[in-house]
């Protein structure tokens, strides 16, 4: 079972539209474009929640520029 999803945000995105990892298990009883979800991150935020339709919850990550990864 699917507990989180994250997905991982450019240095440029705000904003990010994919479909739900845990909703995809469960497809059968959607319509594809239900599955998807829209998240937006602010600029200077490094992580932030979202919830798809169903309510499992996603975390977005800010990837940081490729010389200060931890
Ligand atoms: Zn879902």
């Amino acid at each position: 079972m699917i507990e989180r999803q994250h997905v991982w945000l450019g240095p440029e995105t705000a904003s990010f539209d994919e479909p739900c990892e845990a909703c995809l298990l469960l497809r059968e009883s959607l319509a594809a474009e239900s599955l998807l979800v829209h998240g937006t991150l602010r600029p200077d935020a490094d992580v932030g929640f979202t919830t798809c339709r169903r309510g499992h919850r996603i975390v977005m990550h800010r990837i940081a520029r490729p010389l200060v990864l931890h």
